[in-house]
């Protein structure tokens, strides 16, 4: 590689590095506009486990055996083929080529060889993905909610890591030419890009050079692009998953956090209590994304848009408008919404996430059965947001479907949700009443 190469190579790193590292600061940024308090309650030895078998091992994955399989292919892949990524950007930096191999590495190309059967499922794993999402009818891939930028996003990553993973094999293939022509040094075959050696067998010295250079180019700005463009996109779980399924709750599912300030309130009703020693809080339940915590916000941006939550909601299943994965889908949005507008300056628009975002339809159609919250692979809970934003509507803006509205008042005078007195209760067991 000579010098104007290898300046380019570290004004690129330096370049791409800069919008990476602003990347990451606008989104910590925007998890933490969460204002609401929240700590999980599983203990560390749980976290820990948590995140070996979920994040690490995909275990909520395995319901569906060939997604399951597809996406631990491609995982698996990412993880491994990003061992080459060392070599390729100490090459770039020091105007080496295979630095690893001419250090000595021993079976250097047992190691690539191993690289690429990785590059080569990953290949294989794209293709179907893209077919499945595109040709086969599975309503979780087509819902209302991934019309526009999701769906050219999904497929977009998907051709983006077929380009990459056909980069790495024309590259390699090009170079065992080259090696054969004594022009690179040797480093023994590597097995699957040496079946497209006669792909480019008589192309000549400089042609080789040229393809091989250039895919090289391709694969190493392709990954930078990459690292850039999976901040604005749905596949930033890659990462986020992690952080976010080790501060997961584990409390049993069903179980609701009451508001303290109300359950006095209550008791203090019910003769339970003398006084309400508990502060109001500033607003009761989510009208905006900073009445949320920072961990409902990192799920939002953790969230894959993979549809398993929506898949099983029974609201949606039956027509109803709601899907747990838009309600996810909208908190990221608004989250880049604010955000965009700290940036600016700004401290408010006159939108609001209930509202302009998520209808009161939406909330109020969730028969809060927590299958959404069991199903996500990420441990990413819908159900909280959606309660949230029920409570805003309740007790903040008095707007409750009517029917909710009389089971209240009947709870607030009567105790109970009917329009009898509590000793009444029983009576419709009672023979003779
Ligand atoms: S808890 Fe609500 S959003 Fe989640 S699956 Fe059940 S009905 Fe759907
Ligand atoms: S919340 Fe979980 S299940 Fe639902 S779309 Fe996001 S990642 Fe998938």
């Amino acid at each position: 590689m000579n010098p104007i190469q290898q300046f380019l190579f570290i004004f690129l790193l330096i370049f791409f590095g800069y919008i990476l590292l602003r990347r990451i600061t606008i989104i910590k940024r925007n998890i933490l506009l969460g204002e609401k308090k929240y700590k999980t309650s599983a203990k560390k030895k749980t976290r820990l486990k948590n995140l070996i078998l979920i994040a690490f091992g995909q275990s909520k994955m395995f319901k569906k055996i060939l997604p399951a399989v597809l996406h631990l292919m491609i995982y698996s892949g990412f993880i491994i083929i990003n061992i080459e990524i060392i070599e390729i950007i100490l090459d770039g930096i020091l105007g080496t080529h295979r630095i690893f191999n001419v250090l000595g590495m021993p079976y250097y190309n047992v190691f690539i060889s191993v690289i690429e059967f990785f590059v080569v499922l990953v290949l294989i794993s794209c293709v179907i993905f893209l077919f499945r999402r595109n040709f086969m009818k599975i309503d979780r891939l087509r819902s209302p909610e991934l019309k526009g930028w999701p769906i050219v996003d999904a497929n977009l990553i998907l051709v983006f890591e077929i380009i990459l993973m056909l980069a790495i094999l024309t590259m390699n293939a090009s170079d065992l030419i080259l090696q054969d022509l004594d022009r690179y040094n040797s480093t023994g075959n590597f097995y699957f890009s040496g079946f497209l050696k006669p792909l480019f067998i008589n192309f000549s010295e400089m042609s080789l050079v040229i393809l091989e250079r250039t895919f090289w180019w391709v694969h190493i700005i392709g990954i930078l692009l990459f690292a850039v463009y999976v901040t604005y996109s749905k596949h930033l779980h890659i990462f986020l998953a992690f952080p976010n399924i080790y501060h997961s709750d584990d409390q049993e599912k069903g179980k609701m956090n009451n508001m303290k300030s109300i359950t006095n309130e209550i008791e203090m009703m019910m003769g339970l209590s003398s006084e309400n020693v508990e502060e109001p809080p500033k607003r009761f339940g989510a009208k905006d994304i900073t009445d949320l915590s920072w961990k409902n916000i990192l799920e939002a941006y953790s969230c894959s848009e993979c549809g398993r939550c929506t898949s099983v909601c029974p609201a949606n299943i039956t027509g109803k408008k709601l899907s747990p994965r838009k309600i996810m889908m909208d908190v990221r949005d608004r989250s880049e919404e604010i955000g965009k507008m700290k940036d600016k300056g700004l401290n408010h628009n006159d939108k609001s996430l209930l509202g302009d975002y998520i209808s009161t339809e939406e909330i109020f159609a969730c028969t809060s059965c927590n299958a959404c919250v069991e199903e996500c692979p990420i441990n990413i809970n819908p159900l909280d947001i959606i309660i949230e934003c029920r409570r805003y509507a309740a007790l903040e803006d008095s707007n409750l479907p009517p029917e909710w509205n009389s089971m209240m008042q009947n709870i607030e005078t009567n105790f109970s949700p009917w329009k009898f007195p509590i000793d009444d209760r029983s009576n419709w067991f009672k023979k003779d009443v």
